[in-house]
């Protein structure tokens, strides 16, 4: 057996594992139930009672949550415990339209810290190691999480955050890190200036933990050729935890979902039928450890598949493969979540129709978004504001809403080809999905 962090936890027998996943929920749905109000209209529209779930097997019977669920109740209506228990928030990317602000207690950043904590020790990571989270701190969850984790282990942590690559670099050379923590997008940038520069040789890096985006096998095999170290996948989100909520262990195929705290369920997002294992559709969640922010059937519309297929890690908990694509249109661009709905929320503010483009691709590492919207004809026979002053307005606009700097092109009116069906608003080109 490897050095692993929990193992009584982490290769518990399938039958113990259910059993204490049931003891856990039973507990988790009364705890709700009696401490959100938005909970109970909902169960009690559903018909549920809180002893009608006895176990794992009672899950199917409780409503979904959806992300409208999480705007609407926007910020306390989810919050289930006193807000004075509550010692940190974290929120999704800077959307105003969409905003999640999820709650913890200090117990609940116990949790979390210790799934980054496993994460990194999937990724064979020990008190030894010096591990350099490049991941953004604040809101982001990103940051937090890997810190946490990485101080669980005992890791010298590197709280270096995203950007300025000049000093990562030094960083990492003057500090011999070992372990990367940050998106595959940014990892694959440091690499490439690590190598322009002649430093490879300098670097200590052994592994590295990258999550937070979609990214292809051929990514990973091209970070971990240029690095010279073992790139892990480690996914998570904001409104169940963060990152952490599964990970990679040393197989590279599929991650390990954290089931004594997180069950997990594949349904069709259509009709909302429990999908049997092997089968694609939407993972959905149901957070049973923690307190303050404890989503039941939280619906993540990403899309995969889920198999218990014996890992030879030793690790029992169940694995899912990487997202396939989603069941919205969400776009992830430079690591922030995007909505197309927000881009023209913007673009009506300013008076545009809904004639517009987004345009997103990936130039080298980085993702690129340009937004191409039609002058109305008023607009056009108005000469007295410049092209120019326009395009700069709805950057300045898709900057506060997104948080990310998009390209505009303002264009003559007629030039976006009309669709016969469905308008094509997005072309992304990256290809991220496999
Ligand atoms: P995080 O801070 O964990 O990225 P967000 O809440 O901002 O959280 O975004 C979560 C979404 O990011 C997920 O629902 C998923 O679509 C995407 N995501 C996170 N990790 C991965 C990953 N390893 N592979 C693919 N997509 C991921
Ligand atoms: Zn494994």
């Amino acid at each position: 057996m490897k050095n692993y962090y929990q193992p009584e936890i982490e290769t518990m027998p399938l039958e113990q594992l259910q059993a204490l996943q049931s003891e856990r929920l039973v507990k988790q749905v009364k705890h709700v139930y009696e401490h959100v109000p938005f909970y109970r209209g909902r169960m009690d529209e559903a018909g549920v009672k809180p002893e009608d779930i006895k176990g794992i097997e009672d899950l199917p019977k409780l409503p979904f949550i959806t992300k409208d669920d999480l705007r609407d109740q926007y910020p306390y209506g989810l919050l289930a415990v006193p807000l004075e228990d509550c010692v940190r928030i974290q929120s999704t990317s800077g959307t105003t339209g969409r905003r999640v602000v999820a709650f913890y207690t200090m117990e609940d950043i116990n949790i979390w810290d210790e799934c980054c904590a496993r994460a990194i020790v999937a990724a064979g990571g020990t008190k030894e190691d010096v591990c350099h989270v490049c991941y953004g701190y604040g809101l982001f969850t990103g940051g937090p999480g890997l810190n946490g984790g990485s101080h669980k282990v005992g890791c010298l942590t590197l709280p270096m955050s995203s950007g300025n690559t000049e000093r990562q670099i030094q960083f990492m050379t003057d500090l011999g890190s070992t372990i990367l923590c940050c998106t595959p997008s940014y990892a694959a940038n440091l690499a490439e200036s690590i190598n322009e520069k002649g430093l490879r040789d300098q670097i200590k890096l052994k592994a590295g933990i990258f999550g937070a985006e979609p990214w292809t096998e051929e990514m990973r095999h091209n970070i971990e050729e240029a690095l010279g170290i073992k790139a892990y996948d480690i996914y998570g989100l904001t409104e169940i935890a963060g990152p952490g909520v599964s990970f990679e262990c040393e197989e590279q195929a599929g991650m390990h979902i954290q089931e004594d705290h997180f069950i997990p369920e594949i349904i069709d997002p259509d009709t909302g039928e429990v999908l049997p294992e092997g089968e694609v559709g939407e993972l959905v969640f149901t957070c049973i450890t923690k307190k303050a922010f404890p989503l039941l059937r939280y619906r993540t519309r990403d899309l995969c598949y889920l198999t218990r297929k014996k890992c030879s890690c030793g690790r029992t908990h169940i694995r899912m493969h990487k997202p396939t694509g989603r069941s919205d249109d969400m776009l992830i661009v430079k690591g922030v979540n995007v909505f197309p709905s927000q881009i023209e929320t913007v673009l009506l503010n300013q008076g545009y129709q809904a004639n517009y483009q987004i345009v997103v691709d990936r130039v080298g590492n980085n993702d690129t978004i340009e937004v191409q919207v039609e002058l109305t004809p008023e607009m056009a026979a108005d000469t007295s504001v410049s092209v120019a002053e326009r395009e700069k307005k709805v950057v300045t606009g898709l900057k506060s809403m997104l948080g990310i700097k998009v390209d505009v092109s303002v264009v003559e009116p007629k030039t976006i080809v009309r669709s016969d069906g469905k308008a094509v608003r997005v072309v992304d080109k990256r290809n991220l999905y496999q």
